[in-house]
């Protein structure tokens, strides 16, 4: 197993980051994989590794104070309550949310753009009003739009992506001229690494009387993400892609948005008063919340968030953007390989083809020598189609990957076209 030993990180080392005492705090990364290879994990916009402080809270919770939030009025009961809600509060600041009532507690961002789209949609939306959304949406910021649509009548409509992986603002422009109710836009593909202008597209958005959504699955977890700056009106992201366990997510949204949308889920919790037939809701976010929530998984968010703030995202961010902008330049020395997604402004998803080589293939050979990428549709299977394939090669970065990770992929990658030039001949 290596982790010191054969690593080379003089981006962390200008960044005064351990990446040894780094690593040694994820046990994930000290497993080994295909009979005692280090593993070197490059699958972090799928998901992340999570680091002990995060295994801890969680088990520690179930130890130590395992209750159901809001309910009893017993000792461990009021203490899971005040660390579930303080969980809530470290979200608030971790995304610069004005008040802690804007974070709904959700099961990720797929739910979180699914509440929005039944709450403040089924009841908004008109036929002839139109959504836009762009051709990098993943399908969890396009199928909830293409489920409204049907439902109410609305029409979508789509920023074209550039060659270079932009967005085609002037065209952007010129959709905001039409009926557009809502934009609903990834700050970061999870696909070509672009990050997107969101702060100047809501504000044009605003101008043009449309509400903005931002899908930040990709943004939240890399680099410094405050609502308030964006002055978005929604913000949806998933805590296992920043550290936090899966099943819990965040939808931030303005109090009077929340306040005055429908519920998505009915149950427990989230009534004030209910009779036979007609019930009313809670105050905001628990009107929400409907069920027993998600404790374990909060608390072990906001203990992720309070991990990652030891180091600061405007680290990360710099970090995973030298690291990426390295794993572009060595790429590129693999024969047959094309990088899809030039935007000067990107994080660390980089998503490749090695020509003549199913991605699959790639993924598995890979694999083999103990290195973990995403092959396939990556969720935008439009924008794969567009690009002329059917599937692509992707490897992504995190706080935790080095220059030694993206080494052994390029390693890898060149034997990989070895045996496979090797197999064709
Ligand atoms: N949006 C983007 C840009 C993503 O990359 C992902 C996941 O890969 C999602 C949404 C969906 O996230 P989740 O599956 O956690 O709901």
């Amino acid at each position: 197993m290596t982790t010191s030993a054969t690593m080379t990180a003089p981006v962390a080392d200008e960044l005064g980051l351990d990446m040894a005492a780094l690593r040694a705090e994820f046990p994930m990364l000290h497993r080994t994989v295909h009979e005692g290879q280090r593993l070197v994990y490059l699958d972090n916009a799928a998901t992340t590794q999570k680091p002990a402080a995060v295994i801890d809270a969680v088990a520690d919770y179930y130890r130590t104070c395992n209750a159901n939030v809001h309910r009893a009025l017993h000792q461990v009961a009021a203490e899971a309550t005040a660390l579930y809600e303080a969980a809530r509060t470290d979200l608030a600041g971790f995304i610069g949310a004005p008040e802690t009532e804007c974070i709904v507690f959700t099961r990720g961002t797929t739910e979180s753009i699914n509440l929005v789209a039944h709450g403040w949609g089924d009841a908004i939306l008109k036929p002839g009003d139109e959504i836009v959304l762009s051709e990098m949406e993943h399908h969890s910021n396009l199928i909830p739009w293409q489920l409204l649509a049907a439902r109410t009548g609305a029409q979508l409509q789509f920023i074209p992506v550039l060659d270079d992986g932009t967005l085609d603002l002037e065209a952007y422009r010129k959709l905001l001229s039409g009926n557009v109710k809502l934009v609903a836009i990834t700050h970061m593909s999870n696909l070509l690494g672009t990050i997107n202008p969101v702060r100047e597209m809501v504000a044009e958005a605003h101008r043009a009387g449309a509400l903005v959504l931002v899908d930040g699955a990709q943004s939240v977890p890399h680099f410094p993400v405050n609502v308030t700056d964006l002055d978005c009106d929604f913000l949806a992201f998933s805590g296992h892609k920043m550290l936090g366990p899966t099943g819990i997510g965040v939808l931030y949204a303005r109090r009077n948005l929340l306040e005055s949308m429908q519920p998505f889920l009915g149950g427990g919790e989230m009534i004030l008063k209910v009779d036979w037939r007609s019930a009313t809701w809670a105050e905001i976010p628990h009107k929400f919340e409907a069920g027993t929530p998600n404790m374990a998984g909060a608390i072990g968010l906001g203990a992720a968030v309070r991990w990652l703030r030891q180091f600061g995202m405007d680290t990360l961010h710099r970090h995973e953007a030298a690291l990426t902008q390295y794993a572009i330049e060595r790429l590129e020395e693999v024969p047959g390989l094309e990088i899809f997604g030039h935007a000067p402004e990107r994080g660390g998803a980089v998503s490749f083809s090695l020509d003549g080589i199913h991605p699959h293939d790639v993924a598995q050979f890979v694999d083999q020598q103990g290195i973990a990428i995403r092959a396939g549709h990556m969720c935008v299977q439009p924008l794969i189609r567009q690009l002329g394939h059917a599937a692509l090669s992707r490897a992504s970065f995190y706080l935790y990957n080095a220059e030694d990770d993206v080494d052994a992929l390029v390693a890898a990658l060149h034997k990989t076209r070895e045996f496979f030039d090797h197999a064709d001949g």
